[in-house]
């Protein structure tokens, strides 16, 4: 697979620091697709000074202009979705119609949702006797994660380019291709000289001299809680801006009323959809005594239909297939029922994990309170509604959730769920819905015009 040699800094593809590469693996068949440079923070350094030299002029950019360019990147990955696609299929393993509509697809929506809110945002607003003006924070260093690549990167860079700021993108070393296709898409959008620049690279060595560079002004980071809260640390330290994007363990609650055979369908399938490598995974189905049996049931037949190889991609290394099978070995061994799946590896070649569904899990369980973030899902019996409720508040996290059953109930129980966003009866995706953890799911939000306020300060003007 194509892969660039070198890091893009300042506008062009420059020879890094070192010789060092990463191999990238295709997690469906083991062999490696291509090798990208390891980047240190000699790279990292030079990325942040063409980002902090670019920046002045990009941040005085009239809005209209860099909403032109938005609107660029938005057509120019438009025209190359099935490039993307197809890469996302070879470094993650996405089934191609999952990489065709969510990870090819999203980007488009979101990159054109900023290109309109780049032009419409209110940068200027009056308080009384002030004048607000909304200003660009300054370099941006993002870290993202391998589960939806291009995706990841989008929700950070494009609110960032739009509020006027520049950025240096980190992505995970399992995913740099896709990075690399941004970067090339950025280039053909026309974005100015170190307005953008890709330092691919390991966690500990580039995204670590990334989230500590003194000279960047907001850390942008989606990933696990526990690399998180370090970032988080390092940055309070140093007193700059930072968002956290991290785990989740999202509650699917059904309310007696619901309509049964969908509410566990779709819960079933958004657990299996990329493998289980999604933070707002649904991944705790919680069903009414009366209808327990019922729902197991269900879910049982649904689960049948996610073939690995097929509709189930695999995980995306070694290390997440061996992490997920632990965790539903410890799961049989605290007592919960298989009903689905289990952890032997379904196919010999591949990081797959068998779809796997447990009943009789209780709420204190590790497979119940810990993100597995594999295709395992634990379906949890409530007395009433209060009890639902505990189960559902009940772990360290607060990303996402779902509730089905008589709207005005759900739309009540939703209200008192302590997670950032949930979808009532299978509610739509709306990609201007702020998105982004209560607890320890994260810090700020991603997406619509609360992503973009994320990248803004404020100066208040007294007349
Ligand atoms: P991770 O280590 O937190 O990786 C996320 C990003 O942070 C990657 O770019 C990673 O680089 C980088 N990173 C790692 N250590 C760093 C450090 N010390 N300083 C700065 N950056 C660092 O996540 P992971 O190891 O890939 O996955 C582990 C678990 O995290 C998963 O099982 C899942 O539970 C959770 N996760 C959550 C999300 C989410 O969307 N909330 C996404 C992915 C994973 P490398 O790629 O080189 O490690
Ligand atoms: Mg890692």
């Amino acid at each position: 697979m194509k892969a660039h040699d070198g890091m893009y800094i300042g506008g062009t593809w420059r020879p890094a620091a070192t010789a060092d590469t990463i191999a990238v693996v295709n997690p469906a068949d083991e062999q490696v697709l291509a090798h990208v440079p390891a980047g240190t923070a000699d790279d990292v350094d030079a990325a942040v000074r063409a980002a902090r030299a670019a920046f002045p002029g990009w941040a005085a950019t009239p809005p209209a202009d860099r909403a032109a360019r938005l609107a660029t990147l938005r057509d120019v990955l438009a025209a190359r979705q099935g490039e993307i696609a197809e890469t996302v299929t070879a470094e993650l393993g996405a089934p191609p119609k999952l990489a065709g509509t969510v990870h090819a697809g999203l980007p488009v929506l979101v990159a054109g949702s900023y290109a309109e809110l780049a032009a419409t945002y209110a940068f200027e607003e009056k308080v009384g006797n002030s004048t607000v003006l909304h200003e660009p924070i300054g370099v941006v260093g993002a870290i993202t994660p391998w589960n939806y690549p291009l995706h990841q990167i989008v929700a950070k860079v494009a609110p960032a380019l739009a509020a006027g700021c520049t950025v240096v993108l980190k992505p995970a070393e399992d995913t740099p291709l896709t990075a690399q296709l941004f970067a090339e898409a950025l280039d053909e959008a026309g974005l100015p000289a170190g307005v953008f620049n890709l330092v691919t690279g390991l966690g500990p060595v580039a995204g670590q001299a990334l989230a500590e560079h003194p000279d960047v002004d907001l850390v942008s980071f989606t990933g696990s809680t526990a690399v998180g809260r370090r970032i988080g640390a390092t940055a309070g330290g140093a007193v700059k801006r930072v968002a956290l994007e991290l785990g989740g363990k999202s509650a699917n609650v059904i309310l007696p009323g619901a309509d049964l055979a969908r509410a566990v369908a779709v819960g079933i399938a958004n657990v299996m959809s990329n493998s289980g490598q999604t933070c707002s995974a649904w991944t705790r189905m919680l069903v009414h005594t009366d209808q327990y049996d019922e729902a197991v049931a269900l879910a049982a037949e649904a689960v049948a239909k996610y073939t690995p190889g097929d509709r189930l991609g695999p995980l995306v290394n070694a290390r997440q297939q061996q992490r997920v099978r632990g965790y539903i070995e410890q799961g049989v061994a605290e007592g919960a029922r298989l009903v689905a799946g289990g952890p032997e590896a379904p196919r010999e070649t591949g990081y797959y994990v068998a779809p796997t569904v447990f009943a009789d899990v209780t709420a204190e369980m590790t497979i119940a309170q810990e993100e597995i973030f594999g295709p395992v899902v634990s379906i949890l019996r409530y007395e009433d509604e209060d009890d639902a409720l505990r189960i559902a508040n009940g772990t360290v996290y607060g990303l996402a959730g779902a509730v089905w059953g008589p709207q005005d109930e759900a739309v009540a129980f939703a209200r008192r769920m302590d997670t950032g966003q949930v979808d009532i009866n299978g509610g739509r995706f709306n990609p201007l819905a702020p998105f982004g953890g209560y607890k320890q799911s994260g810090v700020g939000r991603e997406l619509g015009s609360h992503g973009l306020a994320e990248y803004l300060h404020t100066k208040s003007l007294q007349f």
